[in-house]
């Protein structure tokens, strides 16, 4: 299991997750972050990492 630290979603403070899931855009499988309650969600990243550095850094 990889530690994924999430931050609080920017807009409603709820809870964020990382959903995973195949696309055209991005060969292969790509991830983005959703906040559980607004529904809120990143830009789809080529790796789990990319996902959660881009969405830490817009909550700050
Ligand atoms: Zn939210």
């Amino acid at each position: 299991m990889d530690k994924t630290k999430l931050k609080s979603c920017p807009f409603c403070g709820g809870k964020a997750i990382i959903s995973d899931g195949v696309t055209p855009r991005i060969n292969g499988t790509a991830y983005m972050v959703i906040c559980t309650v607004c529904h809120t969600m990143s830009n789809l990243y080529g790796t789990k990492r990319a996902a959660i550095k881009h969405w830490d850094r817009r909550v700050e």
